[in-house]
């Protein structure tokens, strides 16, 4: 077994018998990253000189017998919207080329604290606007499954790095399913935790009332390992919910016989074949009594998600101006300057998102577009608390269909949009939500099932996916 293929919980397990080294895990993922990037280009930068310096400080811990953290001297790569003090950050964007930010967001500084390496700053569409990874300044990420296809996005690199075995975990963003929707096209791990479990502090902002960060791993042990790292209330960050910190792990239930699970009419309604059939194999499998949900509101999802989240990105993306970060276009005025950088500074989607979000918040259409919105979004909300006074968990594909060609959907915005048909509800509603890996389509690409819960409803689905997971992998 090749160390970067070995999910962090063994690796930690043969680091403290001293079967290995931490420098030999990270040499393995580096000889990876070498070998895949020029195919996968899952990477914006690689951080190889910090990150050996950073093993070696594990390594001289457990020479002299002391205690490391499960993460210390295990790889992570970052996706290049967290900030990372001291390694460029660019949301995969012209306007933020060679921003340095001068401070580590909180799950950074936490990270580091255990002793866990950065191996580099992940791929990503642009400002995390897009469900592809086509969308990026620095080229498309692809599938390491087949590259022939996308990863999914807008974590694609973060996924494909993971799925690879160019890092052994990694850290995404979710804004309507970012995390979930690469995860399962990767076949991979990945976690949207409930809004405010994990601190947005240095998370540069695409839809502020909907962003998460979460983890994306090779399993669900590690999912739980990472997530008890990140998670927990930060007075930086203002929507961080004062809730006391818990070990994941430690909670991972053995015995879920209990749980009551709902399966939601309306995602699978619209699926392809091959993804419901995957699906329902699992589902025939499990113990728990199962019965079926429905949402009302399903159908208003996309709408209500692109109205809410353009309208914030929008306001967001507004401090790029050429004057604070990144890129500066001279002009012969002020407003020229500002025209100028941003024209050539920003993408056609995020340009799209920026145009939509200002005429949705315009005084004209205010009450017709983001109002209304924002009136769908309670009707969103309501309808998974009705269906979780029912159920424990819900489940669903992750994604309607198996991973897409590489610009099958890239000219047609809408297509693209409806992608995240099963996964935006979830931030909509503020919620948490897992993608884990559910078998393979007929043409041999991998497919997620998404387990969905009450708010910080984490320990429950982290246990229920543990048990799933043996399942998939046994059918
Ligand atoms: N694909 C969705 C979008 O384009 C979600 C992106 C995300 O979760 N960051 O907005």
């Amino acid at each position: 077994m090749k160390l970067y293929s070995l999910p962090a919980h063994k690796l930690h397990k043969m680091l403290i018998s001293k079967e290995i080294k931490a420098e030999e895990i990270i040499n393995s993922v580096i000889e990876r990253i070498e070998e895949q990037e020029p195919k996968i280009n899952a990477f914006i930068t690689k951080t190889f000189d910090m990150a050996l310096a950073c093993a070696k400080k594990t390594d001289g811990l457990i020479a002299k017998n002391e205690p490391i953290h499960p993460l210390a001297g295990i790889p992570i790569s970052i996706k290049d919207n967290i900030c990372t003090e001291g390694i460029e950050t660019t949301c995969a964007s012209r306007i933020l080329q060679g921003f340095i930010p001068p401070y580590d967001a909180t799950v950074i500084k936490k990270l580091k604290e255990c002793g866990t390496v950065i191996i580099g700053k992940t791929n990503m569409d642009e400002f995390a606007m897009g469900s592809s990874t086509e969308r990026s300044y620095f080229g498309p990420t692809k599938n390491p499954h087949n590259p022939d296809y996308v990863p999914g996005g807008s974590s694609g690199g973060s996924c494909a790095s993971v799925a690879y075995g160019g890092t052994i975990c990694s850290l995404g963003s979710d804004t309507g399913g970012s995390i979930r929707q690469p995860a399962s096209f990767c076949n991979v791990v990945g976690l949207k935790p409930t809004y405010g479990l994990v601190s947005r502090y240095g998370l540069i902002a695409f839809a502020s009332s909907l962003d998460q960060i979460g983890p994306i791993t090779k399993d669900v042990e590690d999912c739980a390992i990472l997530l008890s790292v990140i998670s927990g209330f930060d007075p930086y960050d203002s929507t961080s919910i004062e809730v006391d910190a818990i070990d994941y792990i430690k909670v991972l239930k053995p015995d879920v016989s209990k749980i009551k699970i709902g399966i939601i009419k309306e995602y699978f309604d619209g699926a392809e074949k091959d993804v419901v059939r995957c699906i329902m194999d699992v589902i025939s499998q499990i113990e728990q009594e199962v019965v079926e949900i429905s949402l009302p509101h399903a159908e208003y999802c996309i709408p209500t998600y692109y109205i809410i989240a353009s309208s914030e990105a929008s306001s967001n993306l507004a401090r790029y101006d050429g004057v604070q970060y990144g890129l500066r276009e001279e002009g012969e005025s002020l407003l020229s300057m500002y025209k100028k950088t941003r024209s050539k500074g920003f993408g056609q989607e995020v340009k799209r998102r920026i145009m939509l979000g200002t005429y949705s918040l315009s005084a004209g259409y205010y009450d017709a577009y983001y109002l209304k919105a924002k009136k769908v979004q309670t009707l969103i909300k309501n309808d998974f608390d009705e269906a979780f006074k029912k159920i424990d968990l819900l489940i669903s594909p992750t994604s309607p269909t198996p991973p897409f060609k590489i610009g099958e959907k890239i000219d047609d915005p809408i297509l693209m949009y409806l992608s995240d048909i099963l996964t935006v509800s979830i931030n909509i509603a503020g919620i948490p939500a897992i993608s884990i890996p559910c078998g393979k389509s007929n043409d041999g690409l991998p497919l997620g099932l998404q387990i969905i819960g009450p708010y910080f409803s984490e320990a429950t689905i982290l246990s229920f996916a543990y048990y799933i997971e043996k399942l998939a992998k046994s059918l």
